[in-house]
Parts: structure tokens; sequence; C-alpha cells
């Protein structure tokens, strides 16, 4: 059984986008993309960045696509506004979201306090605020981040609901119902996409909640994917690239688009 492809969930840094070699953006990923969206397929990019920081990131790398819909900081769902702002929280799920973070940071105060306390005693790492409230943290390296991790999962066992989203050297403090993953099945649910009909493609340990079969049936990484990505992804009977960045969600969207999506 072929699946067709009607939504895309596609991280942004390191998977649309490298950073670390060139081409920045692989020509005919970008391509195929515009050709997909022309056929009718809804394109998102499912990222760690802010709706700001992803809109000077599309200006920066002159990004030749415009998604249809972003979902950002790990959690929020947008869609093109029409009220002269670029995007609009796409239905009451944003709102949702801020409510039940507010509830939750300030239930987890005494863990907070732990993780900062461990994080300027024994780490280098630096703390993330954002308005005055603590965010999340920036590693020196991904060696610290695995310690930081490893005590931020013991303080969590008092308060399950107290989680993180771990990309590369940054850490972002959340809800655990809330991650890559239920954004995009709150957006997925919205336009009256199943599954099955639903390609997602990532790098990082923020995008394994989209990327283990749960939310989208065609999964995919890169080449650069690290290893846990990877795992996932073969888990759940998805497709791993031989090739790095767009190059690798070009090769990956070939796969499932030749039915081989299974
Ligand atoms: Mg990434």
């Amino acid at each position: 059984m072929s699946s067709e492809i009607r939504l895309l969930s596609i991280d942004f840094d390191g998977t649309l986008v490298s950073r670390v070699s060139e081409p920045v953006l692989d020509e005919r990923c970008m391509q195929l993309i515009r050709d997909l969206q022309e056929g009718g397929v809804l394109f998102s990019i499912n990222t760690g960045r802010s709706v700001d920081l992803l809109e000077s990131g599309l200006t920066d790398f002159e990004f030749p696509v415009r998604p249809d819909f972003i979902l950002t900081t790990e959690r929020e769902v947008f869609r093109p506004a029409n009220n002269g702002e670029k995007w609009e929280p796409f239905g009451d799920w944003n709102e949702r979201c801020a409510r039940d973070h507010a509830e939750l940071f300030s239930s987890a105060q005494s863990i907070l306090a732990e993780v900062v306390d461990f994080v300027t005693r024994k780490t280098k790492a630096q703390l993330i605020y954002h308005s005055q409230e603590l965010e999340g943290l920036r590693a020196e390296s991904d060696q610290e981040m695995d310690r930081i991790v490893e005590f931020i999962e013991g303080a969590r066992m008092k308060e399950p609901k107290f989680n993180y989203q771990r990309n590369t050297i940054y850490l972002r403090f959340c809800h655990a119902d809330y991650h890559k993953g239920a954004a995009l099945a709150e957006l997925a649910r919205l336009i009256d996409i199943p599954r099955e009909n639903i390609f997602a493609a990532g790098d990082h340990h923020n995008d394994i909640s989209m990327l283990n079969g749960q939310v989208a049936a065609m999964p995919a990484c890169p080449a650069n994917a690290i290893e846990e990505v990877k795992a996932a992804v073969r888990e759940a009977g998805g497709y791993v690239a031989k090739r790095e960045h767009g190059a690798g969600v070009h090769e990956a969207l070939k796969h499932f688009l030749n039915g081989s999506g299974d």
C-alpha cells in the first residue's frame, strides 16, 4: 500500500537548512517542495525557532518557498494572517499551550530552582530568559548537555509534566504534553489530514516526537541526523536518507513519492 503525501512537517535548522556545509539549501529539495505545493500538498516548517527567528531565517537564507503553516518553539501552531501580520495563531491551541505552561512553571518552581542551582554551580551553561521568564539554556558542549539532561531527568520525577526539548546544545523547558509531534497532530486535526498522509523530517532530539510514527506515517531523517533520531525513524518504518540536510529530505520525499511508503 502506498500512501499519498498531503502534508509536510519539516524541521528547519539541520534538516532543510545546513548550517555547517554548502549549499545551505538544496535546490532540488526546494524545487520538489514547490512542485508538491503546486499539486496541493501543504508545507509546514516545524521548528524550535520562534516566529520572528524563523522569519529572519527565511529571509537570511533567501528561502525560496513560502510555508503554508509554521509550527514554532516546538509547540505553537500558526497560519498565514489576513490582517497585515504575517502569521496568526491557528485555533485556540497556542492559548491553551500558554495557559498550561504558565500553570506548569508555577507548580514546578522548586524543580526549576534546582535546575538553575545545578547549572549555575556545576556547569558553564548559560541560562536563557525570555521576557524575564526562564526559557531554557545553552550548554557549552554535547557532553555538558548530557550531564544537564541527566540532572533534569532526576529532578522531574516529582513533576512528570515538567519536561524539556533538547536540540544540539540548546534546551527549552516545556510541558510534557507539548512538543513538535503534538503541534503537528493539532495542525493535522485542524486541516483534517490523517496520519497516513503526513511526511515528517528532522535531525535532532526535539524532532523525535514527530518521527516516532505516532503522528506521521512517513517519518524520515537526513544522514546528518543523530543516532537516536535514526533509530526512532527506523523503528517507525520510516526512511533514513544517505544524503545530508536538504539533499536527504529530497531523497526521502522521492522514496515515499515512488510508492515505497508501505
Ligand atoms: Mg534541527
